[in-house]
């Protein structure tokens, strides 16, 4: 369940420390280190997932509860109306560099174009 050499498990674990915002039995969010935007929430999974490419069917309702999660936290953070953006990298060429699945909630100000 847990990767010992994981950052976000150990965060998720509170064996380091992060600025969590919202935690249940399935999930943890918590605030990133270099935010990119007022708003930036990583949500993540309390299991390791490595990263969307590992996801099976049985993580579905899972995937369909950190999104949840992540609708709520943008209402708690009033970016709701605004709107935001959320992005899950993968591999390499995604810019993924930290391989435990997390949903970045980036908000607060107007986003960038084109991506990629
Ligand atoms: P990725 O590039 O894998 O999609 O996103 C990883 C994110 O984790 C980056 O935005 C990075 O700033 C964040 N991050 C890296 N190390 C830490 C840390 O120790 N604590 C927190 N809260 N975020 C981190
Ligand atoms: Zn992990």
């Amino acid at each position: 369940m847990i990767d010992t050499n994981c950052l976000f498990c150990k965060i998720i674990s509170g064996d380091i420390p992060g600025t969590i915002v919202y935690r249940d039995e399935q999930t943890t969010a918590f605030r990133d280190i270099n935010p990119v935007a007022p708003t930036h929430i990583l949500i993540v999974p309390n299991r390791h997932i490595e990263s969307v490419a590992t996801l099976e069917e049985a993580d579905e309702a899972l995937m369909g509860h950190l999104f949840t999660v992540a609708r709520g936290l943008a209402e708690n953070e009033g970016i709701n109306k605004r709107g935001y953006r959320l992005i899950t990298n993968h591999g390499a060429d995604g810019g993924q560099t930290v391989f435990h699945l997390h949903l970045h909630l980036i908000g607060g100000q107007r986003m960038k174009h084109p991506m990629g």
